[in-house]
């Protein structure tokens, strides 16, 4: 007999074999037992909780003629082809591989027909955040209408990527992790059933290594067998699941406390190259940061009684770090694994962090007495900084959109009072561009250059240092003049280390010289700075008919045309004819946006998100989305801390 995997074999074939979720499993059979079942469900939580696994006993239970207490038979003829996915009134689509309007329209029109062969068809959507905006809009018509007879499971770990018109529509159920406890219960049952021998405390190190998926549990189990012929002994456990791990762990925190960006960078990379998922990468870094933390202050105490072994390196490093390192990680994991939810690039934020946390300033303060006090005091102040640059940035970007201000290099030397406000924006900023030089660009952009430089940037990438690609990798080439082009970044911080990296500019030089035979000169921008260079060097060359750079380089002031209209509005309304206008000119795009078509997945940033829930491509929902509505949507997702309402 071939072989079968643990977690497929002893996949739960009734509620009451699911572990940990007593809750959601007695509802649902209190509902099947009194006939209240809903038409749609929402399933959620973290993968490997029985999220399907609940779908598809639900699915028979609700057909099985011979229910008992809720739980079907799992032995009638019905229960079997349920069982072995043969029943054609059950279906399972995996969202993953089918987000398309098309597939959801299929499923709405072959809905409508009655069940053939049980008496409930029932779709169970997996990873249904999956689902582009026009999906989710056809299924929901189909929420809004159930056809009789008709129940959808949507299961998802992202719930918060499912549009709440969804949401409502459904009852939902959420997935809790499941327990130390249960897991080590279950798999002792198993492998009692199995007939397999195994040390008590091999089942702790898996169970602490699965986090509180079952799916994953199993998986290690099963790599343990057949690691050690049959047998789950201690040690073999902590050499498949524990031992690795921790020493990689150990070493890529050790790079971040000693500095050496690069050792970090380069274990970012064999870690994530060996197939470890950047999400669960950041969980274990989280877990082992507390650990590494809780052994430090309580000198060992702590783990007395647990049967987790600590290595000598561990205990090496615990004495080495500083507290205030440990905080400092911890808060930054946690950060981005929030970013990194609404990312279909997570290992970019993984090296951004990587590059941060390497060169913190935290782990000079080893000796700070009031470890505990220190890095939120920080964060405080950090973030009221931030604040004030956000209001001089706003200013800064309506003087540049009105059209009062002409960009110089040395930030305007001979500038009226007016300008104050100005040069004290760019000094609080940190980061200032060389504006004079990118107006130069500018003006000499074509598109030509611009798609030549874009065709061999990743080729250009390729060439560099592991560290220097690091930096540049979230950077896009916006505009590009025959010897030069302009990069916008994501991130300030690494937008200032390229630009003040000598050694990484000839890199590039040398690398577009060699490929593309024509200089490289790097100017950067954040992508904030580069949205608005670009507004104003369309604003001036429009108002002007012609390039706005002077002999100098400096874009001229705006034209008096301009300034003539104060009663216009401030940004929005010339916008649109701008685009069409930059087309002919020749003018790169702007910096992409987060893609609507691919709904919910968008790369996300806070700041923006106001535009993208303005953005919709069925008429009938926009007709449906009231403001209120937006506002509700913004406040779930983002909490009232990050979101802001303004009145008009
Ligand atoms: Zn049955």
């Amino acid at each position: 007999m071939s072989y079968q995997a643990l977690y497929r074999v002893w996949r739960p074939q009734r509620f009451g074999d699911i572990a940990g979720q007593e809750a959601v499993t007695q509802t649902l059979k209190n509902a099947l037992i009194q006939g209240k079942t809903s038409h749609a469900y929402l399933f959620t939580g973290p993968r490997g909780t029985g999220k399907t696994s609940a779908a598809k006993i639900f699915a028979k239970a609700i057909n099985c003629h011979h229910r008992v207490d809720g739980e079907p038979c799992n032995e009638c003829e019905t229960c079997r082809a349920i069982t072995e996915g043969r029943l054609n009134d059950v279906i399972e689509i995996d969202a993953a591989s089918n987000n398309g309007v098309e597939e959801i329209r299929d499923i709405r029109d072959k809905a409508r027909y009655a069940p053939t062969q049980a008496d409930y068809k029932v779709y169970i959507i997996d990873e249904v955040h999956m689902l582009s905006t026009g999906a989710f809009n056809a299924l929901l018509k189909t929420l809004e209408e159930p056809p009789e007879n008709v129940i959808f499971i949507l299961a998802t770990t992202e719930p918060h990527k499912i549009p709440l018109t969804i949401i409502s529509r459904t009852q939902r159920f959420d997935f809790k992790r499941i327990s130390y406890q249960d897991i080590i219960n279950r798999m002792a049952y198993i492998l009692q059933e199995e007939k397999i021998g195994y040390d008590e405390q091999a089942l702790h190190v898996i169970a602490r290594s699965a986090n509180g998926g079952m799916r994953d549990a199993l998986s290690l189990l099963d790599q343990i067998i057949s690691y050690g012929s049959d047998a789950v002994t201690f040690d073999n456990a902590v050499k498949v699941s524990g031992s690795l791990t921790e020493e990689m762990m150990i070493s890529f925190s050790s790079a971040l406390l000693h500095e050496e960006t690069e050792v970090a960078l380069q274990l970012l990379q064999e870690i994530l190259s060996a197939g470890k998922e950047a999400g669960r990468f950041l969980e274990e870094m989280i877990l082992f940061a507390r650990d590494v933390l809780v052994y430090q202050q309580t000198k060992g105490k702590a783990f007395a009684d647990n049967t987790q072994q600590y290595s000598e390196a561990f205990q090496t490093f615990s004495q080495e770090s500083p507290a205030t390192f440990l905080y400092e990680m911890i808060e930054a994991f946690n950060e981005t694994q929030g970013e990194m939810r609404f990312s279909t690039q997570p290992d970019i934020y993984l090296e951004v962090l990587a590059v941060k946390l390497s060169q913190s300033k935290a782990h000079a303060t080893a000796a700070a007495p009031s470890a505990q006090a220190a890095p939120s005091a920080e964060v405080q102040r950090l973030a009221h900084e931030l604040e004030l640059v956000k209001k001089e940035l706003a200013k800064l970007q309506e003087l540049i959109a009105s059209g009062n201000l002409s960009v110089s290099q040395e930030g305007a030397k001979a500038a009226p009072a007016k300008k104050e406000t100005v040069r004290q924006s760019n000094t609080s900023a940190g980061f200032k561009p060389n504006m004079g030089r990118t107006y130069q660009i500018l003006g000499e952009a074509t598109k030509q250059d611009l798609a030549r430089v874009r065709d061999f940037w990743t080729d250009i990438l390729d060439v560099l240092s592991v560290t220097q690609r690091a930096v540049l990798k979230q950077a896009n080439p916006v505009a590009a003049s025959p010897t030069s082009f302009i990069l916008a970044f994501q991130y300030d911080i690494l937008c200032q280390k390229a630009t003040e990296d000598a050694e990484l500019q000839a890199a590039v030089d040398a690398a577009t010289q060699r490929m593309l035979q024509r200089p490289g000169e790097l100017v950067c921008l954040t992508e904030e700075q580069w949205t608005s260079v670009r507004r104003n060097f369309i604003q001036n060359r429009n108002g002007n008919g012609s390039p706005a750079t002077g002999s100098d380089g400096e874009p001229k002031q705006a034209a008096p045309k301009q300034a003539a209209q104060p009663a216009a509005p401030k940004q929005s309304a010339p916008t649109t004819v701008d685009e069409d206008t930059a087309v002919d000119l020749d003018l790169p795009p702007e910096p992409p946006m987060p893609e609507m078509e691919d709904g919910y997945r968008g790369d996300y940033h806070p700041g923006n998100f106001a535009d993208d829930f303005a953005v919709e491509t069925d008429p009938i929902v926009i007709e449906e989305q009231k403001e209120q509505e937006v506002v509700d949507q913004a406040l779930s997702l983002f909490g009232d801390e990050v979101v802001t309402v303004v009145e008009d």
